[in-house]
């Protein structure tokens, strides 16, 4: 305060001082003017008087006007001292109220000089004490922050460790395999309870891939490593892994003309095959029988046959259990299991006690030489188109269970014989994949 009290009167000073250095400037103009208009008065008048004769009078005249002026003069300046000497003393006086403030701000200092440093003292504490609960609040804030990322570090590093793709990864699978199997929710599940496979992902890729048979597949490949994975699939579908006749399965006999009959799906002893009609020696050996509808598409497939002149002949149709019975057990009998097993279906495991079957042949060919007559290769091409199939072809005796055979053909229907024909599988493979299926 007294700090301010004083700048101010310096101030105060300096505009004193200054008005009167402007009064001092300003009274010596007023001189010069008042001394150049008397010079200039004076020529004039020495102008005028220049034609005045009686001269001494008028030098009396401009000494006594000199006289006048220099009286005037000191008037003034003894005014101009008097303002002078008041400013000093103004100065001076404000000089004094000056000291005075000094003096009096040092008595103010102590008197409250204890109280002001208890104030500053105690505001102090109060600050560190603020400060100090500040930084507290601050150091709980960043904790509970640090604690909060802590947490969501961890759940996240939780999460990221039990995701899929990372336990995938931490399985084996390359990170390829992995995005490949993400994209499949019941795989992504299933591929986590396992166990790492190298062969899995081709066996799932499969292109008669039957989930329920995943664990076989595996056990299967892993035992025959030579073996390709669709030739896997397709062991473990129509259960050739297992021995024949060791594995049976009573057959769905509703599937009508898709009943399967194999070493492993067999026709109960009371099966009796439906619509079962003489055949014409026309178009048959003599006393042979077949089902109505497959006699019709037999006969339609003969007639268009024999427009390119062959001549497709009914060599074995349908056979009794009964007599699938007589003709096992007399190979069986005669020559042993074994061979019985090679020559014959066991009862109840033979294709033609449904009806569905016929061994075809020329008039003048036997089973064995069936291969080479045109007949058999205008068949290979075109039964299909009548709704047959070549039921045990060549090269796939592992998946039906029987040797290649030229001539047993078996009616399916239409529309599955085209879809057989254009996938080329086996009937055994087509019950399995599409009419079994993952059920
Ligand atoms: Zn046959």
């Amino acid at each position: 305060m007294a700090k301010k009290k004083n700048n101010q009167a310096r101030k105060d000073v300096k505009e004193v001082k200054k008005v009167s250095k402007k009064v001092h400037e300003e009274t010596e103009e007023k001189k010069d003017i008042e001394i150049h208009n008397y010079m200039d008065e004076e020529t004039e008048e020495k102008n005028e008087t220049y034609d005045v004769t009686p001269l001494e009078d008028a030098f009396e005249e401009i000494e006594s006007d000199i006289e006048a002026q220099d009286k005037k003069f000191d008037k003034t300046e003894a005014k101009l001292e008097k303002i002078e000497e008041k400013i000093a003393d103004k100065l001076d006086d404000i000089e004094e109220i000056l000291e005075s403030d000094d003096t009096d701000e040092s008595e103010i200092t102590k008197e409250d000089k204890d109280e002001i440093i208890n104030d500053i003292k105690e505001n102090k504490e109060k600050r560190k004490k603020r400060y100090r609960l500040k930084k507290s609040a601050l150091v709980l804030l960043g904790i509970i922050i640090i604690i909060l990322i802590g947490i969501f570090a961890g759940v996240s590093f939780y999460k990221y460790v039990n995701s899929a793709p990372y336990l995938l990864e931490k399985k084996g699978y390359t990170e390829k395999e992995v995005n490949r199997i993400i994209k499949d929710k019941n795989l992504t599940l299933m591929l986590l309870e396992m166990d790492y496979n190298e062969y899995i992902l081709d066996i799932i890729d499969a292109k008669y891939y039957l989930s329920k048979n995943l664990d076989k597949y595996l056990e299967y490949k892993e035992k025959n490593k030579d073996l390709s994975v669709d030739e896997v699939v397709a062991i473990i579908n129509v259960h050739a892994d297992k021995e024949w006749y060791n594995h049976t399965i009573s057959t769905d006999t509703t599937k009508d003309y898709l009943i399967l009959v194999n070493k492993v799906y067999y026709l109960e002893e009371d099966f009796e095959a439906p619509n079962i009609v003489n055949m014409s020696v026309r178009y048959a050996f003599s006393g042979r029988q077949i089902r109505q509808d497959v006699y019709s598409n037999f006969i339609d497939m003969a007639v268009d046959a024999k427009k390119e002149g062959l001549t497709l002949v009914a060599n074995s149709t349908f056979r009794t259990y009964a007599t699938q019975e007589k003709t096992y057990n007399y190979y069986k009998t005669n020559k042993g299991s074994a061979y019985a097993d090679s020559y014959a279906a066991r009862p109840g495991h033979s294709e033609h006690q449904t009806g569905l079957a016929i061994d075809i042949s020329t008039l003048n060919s036997t089973s064995e030489n069936f291969e080479d007559t045109p007949e058999f290769n205008w068949l290979i091409d075109n039964a299909y188109k009548y709704g047959f199939i070549l039921r045990y072809p060549e090269n796939k005796e592992h998946l039906t269970g029987f040797d290649y055979e030229s001539w047993h053909y078996r009616f399916v229907g239409l529309d599955v014989a085209k879809k057989i024909h254009e996938e080329n599988i086996t009937f055994d493979e087509y019950y399995a994949y599409y009419i079994e299926g993952d059920k």
